[in-house]
């Protein structure tokens, strides 16, 4: 069955006014800013009444470079609730600029599970992304003026960790040198730009429980250190700069309520990446989720070794979230391609493939079972899946005790959802989860950072470079050697190898670095080269982008 493209599935969709997508879960004029017809931001105080909703989490296996559809899975899902006459909220991150002008692919799910309006969600939405990059311009304008200024606070500018950052993929802002220009144009030194999913202004928003929460963390934040032996963190608060930027942030801090293609309450705040962040969109959209429906959809970045440890060890442990069940998504490419299928011939039966790649969904699902949830294995159907590989699937998930189900959401909307839907249900109605995170925070850093690599990546343990070493020390010394730890690797393998996949065994993580992100709670653990600041492609899909002459939009994906 061809089905058409998502922007053609999303045009020709009737949009229901955001105002009645509200009304069904319970909210009036009082509860919300209307941003035109189909798109508002909700009240803070909604997510501060009480949960009533049952939180389900979507997570995967270790994905393909296209994405294995959790996006896809999580918006069909909430679809399939709804059609089944449950009070469904979905919750989603925002989409940023950067890879839409990349290679095409955006993030508002696809095919007949998409959320809308799709074209805005993934341009300039409700201003969140460029409220974010002021707040993040702000203090690094206050900060080289401080410099400028005659540098009271002694920061040393060969130790500033405050980037700039820009929505865009830009690869010729990776390093670069600012202040150039004499006494009146600024102190020389060198800089660099990261997009906005990788600054920490987004992370904070994500995590922030509250505005004065925000506030609290933005001043939290550590721009560098003073010169000398002593190293002497520069906090944001340091330069009084969380004041005027949580101001900018007044309207970005309220989550976005838009609709599912088939209608539904979705909201859609927050997109911190994945890997040198935690993934996950607002905690007080999730809450506000809970507050409002009685199942909340939720999805946490890439496989369940980066995303959902993630979502569990960072955001529930700070959001004081309690999942009640977990959704793993599959998909036969990726699993093929995790037994030793070439990329470019996913699109063929190769059974042979298939039966070495099993571990890895074995392994993922062992993964979400040990934080003691309940799951079900949602095999996300392409129509390039043949009945035996599939049936292999089904066996493999059977031998490993878990549920499965087919997910057919891209093709079919809801309706091809029904199946996960039916068996979280049943999950629900056994009692859901026993939810714990797999580490205390207390522990001392290294040992968070075993912890995880040996239950969550099936390793040996991490070595730590010199830097690393170093770096561990300090953080212990100024007070971060008690946060949780936020993983940045590969998503590719369950090793930091991406060419190691499938399920290895007998490797050891190497964590190159470790840097404090302070304002948003933790402390991240580099594993191997992290992209802050992707480039474009050759060709990119910019070029193929115009409006027509009745307003639509073409080429957006
Ligand atoms: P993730 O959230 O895991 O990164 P997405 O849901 O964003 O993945 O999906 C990645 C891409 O794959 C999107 O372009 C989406 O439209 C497409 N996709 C997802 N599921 C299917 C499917 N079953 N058949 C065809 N394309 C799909
Ligand atoms: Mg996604």
């Amino acid at each position: 069955m061809s089905v058409p493209s998502d922007i053609e599935i999303a045009q020709a969709a009737k949009l229901r006014p955001i105002t009645d997508v509200a009304k069904e879960i319970g909210l009036g004029p009082d509860d919300l800013d209307l941003y035109g017809k189909y798109k508002a931001k909700v009240s803070l105080e909604l997510a501060e009444r009480p949960a009533k909703g049952k939180l389900v989490l979507v997570t995967a296996i270790n994905p393909t470079a296209a994405g294995e559809g959790k996006t896809t899975t999580s918006v069909g899902l909430a679809q399939a609730f709804r059609k089944l006459g449950k009070n469904a909220v979905l919750c989603i991150r925002e989409p940023s600029l950067g890879p839409v002008f990349g290679v095409k692919g955006g993030a508002a799910g696809g095919g007949y599970s998409q959320v809308l309006p799709m074209d805005d969600i993934n341009l300039h939405f409700t201003g969140d992304f460029h409220a974010i990059s002021s707040a993040h311009a702000l203090l690094a304008a206050m900060l080289d003026n401080h410099l400028q200024q005659g540098n009271a606070l002694n920061i040393d500018p060969r130790r500033i960790t405050w980037p700039r950052t820009i929505d865009m993929n830009d690869r010729a802002l990776r390093k670069v040198v600012i202040g150039l220009g004499g006494p009146a144009e600024g102190v020389v030194r060198e800089e660099r730009f990261v997009i906005i999913p990788a600054s920490e202004v987004m992370a904070i928003l994500a995590l922030a429980t509250s505005f004065d929460d925000l506030e609290q963390r933005l001043g939290n934040i550590i721009v560098g250190s003073t010169y000398g032996a002593d190293r002497k963190p520069i906090y944001a608060r340091d330069l009084n700069a969380q004041g005027a930027m949580a101001m900018l942030l007044k309207d970005a801090i309220r989550p976005n309520l838009v609709q599912t293609l088939e209608g539904g309450p979705a909201f859609v705040h927050a997109g911190p990446f994945g890997n040198i962040a935690h993934g996950c969109n607002s905690i007080l959209a999730t809450r506000a989720g809970l507050a409002v429906g009685d199942i909340v959809v939720t999805e946490a970045g890439f496989g369940s070794d980066l995303g959902a440890e993630k979502f569990f060890d960072i955001k529930c442990r700070f959001g004081g979230l309690k999942p009640d069940a977990a959704v793993l998504v599959a998909t036969i490419r990726a699993l093929k391609m995790n037994g030793g299928a070439k990329k470019t011939e996913l699109a063929k039966e190769d059974l042979d493939a298939l039966k070495k790649g099993v571990v890895n969904l074995e392994h993922h699902i062992a993964n979400v079972r040990q934080f003691g949830m309940e799951l079900v294995v949602a095999l996300n159907r392409f129509h390039t899946d043949t009945d035996a590989e599939i049936a292999m699937v089904t066996e493999a998930a059977k031998k490993a005790g878990a549920r499965m189900a087919l997910s057919e959401v891209f093709a079919k909307g809801g309706e091809g959802g029904i199946a996960v839907a039916n068996e979280v249900l049943d999950i629900l109605a056994k009692g859901g989860s026993k939810f714990a995170p797999i580490y205390d925070a207390k522990l001392p850093i290294k040992q968070k950072i075993d912890t995880i690599v040996k239950k969550v990546y099936g390793g040996d343990g991490a070595e730590y470079s010199a830097k690393a070493e170093r770096a561990i020390a300090y953080l212990e010394s100024i007070g971060l050697g008690e946060t949780p730890v936020c993983m940045a690797k590969t998503q590719y393998s369950l090793s930091d190898d991406a060419t190691k996949l499938g399920r290895p065994t007998g490797f050891k993580v190497t964590v190159n670095d470790v840097y404090p992100v302070a304002g948003a709670g933790f402390i991240v653990a580099q594993c191997g080269e992290i992209m802050t600041m992707p480039g474009l492609p050759k060709v990119p899909a910019a070029e193929k982008m115009r409006v027509l002459k009745d307003g639509s939009i073409t080429g957006l994906f």
